[in-house]
């Protein structure tokens, strides 16, 4: 079923690590259903953001609303419980479970049977866990992985790891889901799927915020790009608006 896409606001977002200030007080809106890149040189503060966005982090000031709701001062998993799902640079598997038992495990953010309903009422439980097993296995035929569902996770490069953890998300449900380089270490082909995997999560009607390095991607899927330098808003807009500017192509090449 379609989710409804969340709306994230962000006004006077700081962060301080020591002295250094890694966001600088940065406003930044987030349209619901639309796939919002964040892009900029290395140490701008993109992850930052990121984990500040999923309460990895607490903010130093500022404000972040998601559908209305203020989330600084929430810890991660309250802000999961509110419909956002994320990724990591380097993918957190569990490299011993199947690609399919790590998939499932994503239902938690559904809140489905707790462990005393699974022990009272066996017949719904199973009938869930049957359930949940075949949308694990929608989910990675999705992501393009289903013939290696039942193959230990930690066999899997880190780019295709990163897709299961695509999927490990989308079995929550997000409304929000926040991808951190989600094409690294990915071939050309599966880029062209990563693209379309993201295109096919944006008709769903979840919205996307990814940190991505790869420009080309950027420039064929994101409806809205905004650029990072040295934890301030350097550009804003369409990827046509960003990568023609000139300040923008200054801080990529340094020159
Ligand atoms: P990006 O993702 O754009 O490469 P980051 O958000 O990782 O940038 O980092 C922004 C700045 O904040 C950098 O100067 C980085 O060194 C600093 N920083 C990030 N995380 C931490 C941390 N946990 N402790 C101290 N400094 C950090």
């Amino acid at each position: 079923e379609p989710v409804q896409g969340m709306a994230l606001l962000i006004r006077g977002l700081a962060k301080e690590f020591g002295g250094v200030r890694a966001l600088d007080g940065i406003s930044l809106d987030v349209q619901p259903g639309s796939i919002h890149a964040i892009v900029g040189p290395n140490g701008s503060g993109k992850t930052t953001l990121l984990n500040m966005i999923s309460g990895f982090y607490p903010a130093s000031s500022g404000s972040i609303r998601l559908d209305g709701a203020e989330v600084v001062g929430r810890g991660p998993t309250s802000i999961a419980r509110l419909g956002v799902q994320r990724t990591f640079q380097t993918p957190k598997l569990l490299g011993e479970l199947s690609l399919l038992e790590n998939v499932r495990f994503g239902a938690y953010a559904r809140e489905l049977s707790s462990g005393l309903e699974i022990a009272f009422r066996l017949p719904r439980a199973r009938r869930e866990a049957a359930a949940l097993d075949a949308e694990a296995l929608r989910l990675l035929a999705l992501v393009g992985l289903a013939a290696r569902a039942h193959e230990h996770a930690a066999l899997l490069p880190h780019g295709q790891q990163r897709l299961v953890e695509i999927a490990r998300a989308l079995i929550g449900r997000p409304k929000l889901l926040l991808l951190d380089e989600p094409a690294a270490g990915l071939s050309m082909g599966e880029l062209d799927e990563l693209g379309d995997l993201m295109r096919a999560i944006r008709r769903m009607g979840t919205t996307l915020i990814m940190v991505e390095h790869h420009i080309e991607l950027v420039a064929s899927i994101a409806d809205a790009v905004t650029v990072l330098d040295q934890g301030r808003i350097l550009a804003e807009g369409t990827p046509e608006q960003v990568f023609s500017s000139a300040a923008v192509v200054h801080a990529y090449t340094g020159g």
